[in-house]
């Protein structure tokens, strides 16, 4: 090779290497939105009417750019998110379906902030009926993750003295119980040594549940009835809508150790989320924190009572069932559902041993069973 072209092949490597070099130090400052949900209720009789989640890469730098008035008794929001973007398709088509929603109620823009800075979100809203505040919490599997709610002003002011864990004025008679069964469709969840997927043991869980709570006289709303595929947000949604009371989502779990076995119960309590600065007067402040506290303080409760209740029963048949207790979490389906609600976790379909039994009718029964008498058993002592 002659000396000229010897330089000039040094010359571009050099040039390749010091442009990745600056890339990857540009890249290391920039934050991504990896998912988008949200959360809504289209009738005015939920404290929440609605909530958007993004999740991200890295801890979001989140703070309120203004809230000011505009025209109309209207007053807009503005919260930015440092040197963050929204890259991922699905991410892009989330937001547009968010931002033409057509909800007179409030609007949300979600977009890029000028220079660079970021990544706005917008809100505006009916000041007079409206207000708007953000957390920051951290996701199932440690996922951060920030929520804007929009509340109901008039609502949160009557739920401060009404002492009803449902955060609502009235309530269903018989109560009304939403089953989830986890995942559907193309999203199987876990699939199991003998090859069969977590899609399929949820609904069959669900159905025999639901029979079982009907025969107690309780109304039931299942979020699927079949194999098809739901969002997570389009079940909190319909559960939110339908004015349900209690919401249990039912899982099988899976682990990269094929030894993990055992049964957990997730649930929300309210200091997983820690409150962004939005401006509120001390009045508001106060109500939001109450609302908050309120809206999680019996999921424990119910957790507890399910997590044992399930024990008690799988020990029956599984003599050494692992109790992994009742773990404070917030997995989105839980984040937005305006009812004490809680994520069952069966058992490990990773675990072959535990497979076995989670496949045997009778243990399929004897859990549903015990999942019927837990639900029984809250709204018996809590909700009446
Ligand atoms: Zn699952």
């Amino acid at each position: 090779m002659s000396k000229t072209k010897e330089r000039l092949l040094i010359t571009f490597i050099v040039g390749i290497v010091l442009f990745y070099s600056f890339a990857s130090v540009c890249a290391v400052g920039t934050n991504h939105i990896s998912s988008v949900f949200y959360h809504k209720t289209s009738h005015d009789m939920c404290v929440e009417i609605g909530s958007i989640v993004l999740q991200c890469k890295k801890d979001p730098e989140i703070t309120m750019v203004h809230k000011k008035d505009i025209n109309n008794g209207q007053q807009e929001a503005l919260f930015i998110v440092k040197n963050c973007v929204v890259s991922s398709r699905d991410c892009v088509a989330k937001i547009k379906s968010i931002e033409s929603d057509a909800d007179d109620r409030y609007h949300t823009k979600i977009h890029a902030a000028p220079d660079k800075q970021g990544l706005y979100v917008r809100i505006t809203y009916d000041k007079q009926k409206y207000m708007v505040s953000c957390d920051t919490y951290y996701s199932i599997g440690l996922q951060p993750s920030m929520v804007f709610r929009v509340y109901n002003k008039k609502l949160l002011k009557k739920l401060q003295e009404h002492d009803d864990p449902l955060l609502r004025l009235a309530s269903n008679d018989p109560p009304r119980i939403i089953i989830d069964c986890g995942h559907g469709g193309a999203d199987a969840g876990a699939i199991g040594p003998s090859g069969v997927a977590e899609k399929t043991l949820a609904l069959s869980l669900g159905l025999l549940l639901a029979k079982q709570l009907q025969e107690r006289g309780y109304q039931i709303l299942l979020t699927r009835e079949d194999d098809r595929f739901l969002s997570l947000d389009q079940r909190t949604t319909l559960a939110n809508n339908d004015d349900a009371d209690l919401f249990v989502s039912l899982h099988a779990n899976s682990a990269h150790n094929k030894q993990a076995r055992g049964i957990e119960t997730f649930c929300a309590i309210a200091n997983l989320f820690k409150i962004v600065n939005a401006k509120l007067s001390n009045d508001q402040r106060m109500m939001r924190k109450n609302f908050v506290k309120k809206r999680y303080a019996q999921n424990s409760a119910l957790a507890k009572l399910v997590q044992q209740s399930l024990i008690a029963s799988a020990v029956i048949m599984q003599r050494d069932v692992k109790d992994r207790g009742v773990k404070h979490a917030a997995p989105q389906v839980l984040v937005g559902a305006m009812m004490p609600a809680v994520l069952v976790e069966v058992g490990f379909l990773s675990n072959e041993y535990e497979e076995s039994f989670l496949l045997n009718k009778k243990y399929q029964e004897i859990i549903v069973k015990s999942l019927s008498y837990a639900l029984d058993r809250y709204i018996k002592t809590f909700l009446k």
